[in-house]
């Protein structure tokens, strides 16, 4: 499965370059053209979904193999602090590039180029049974 227009699929195509990191049969690894820091990289599956949502389960399982043995690899070559694993879906949550993928991104101790912010106010015990309610219903 590829789309013709999509920039992954021409990358698990090889018709534009890239800096392969890993590949196996279904996934594939590679550096980041906009690091938010060195060594950020992108996992996608070969086939093109557009999100999450849309991974068959065998593949989820790979793609997400190939996503702990290079945060692994990165963690131990690069030797980083840590790191953030963050995968946006759909244009809200700030997807670009419509083909599921995840990012992997270095990060030591103070450093200012990416944070999650986690708000400081606690949510109500009634916000929080509202929203149970239209996940369980
Ligand atoms: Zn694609």
């Amino acid at each position: 499965m590829s789309d013709e227009n999509c920039i992954f699929c021409k990358i698990v195509n090889d018709e534009i370059p890239s800096k392969i990191v890993f590949e196996n049969s279904t996934t594939i690894a590679f550096l980041d053209i906009h690091p938010i820091s060195e060594g950020h990289t992108i996992v996608i599956p070969k086939n093109h979904y557009k999100t999450l949502e849309n991974l068959p389960d065998n593949e989820i399982n790979t793609l997400f193999q190939t996503v702990r043995d290079v945060a692994s690899l990165i963690y131990k070559r690069l030797q980083v602090g840590g790191y953030n694993i963050v995968q946006n879906n759909h244009e809200a949550a700030g997807q670009v590039v419509n083909h599921a993928h995840i990012h992997i991104i270095p990060r030591n101790k103070g450093d200012q180029r990416f944070k999650a912010k986690i708000p400081k106010s606690q949510a109500s015990e009634e916000e929080l049974n509202n929203v149970l309610e239209k996940l369980k219903s």
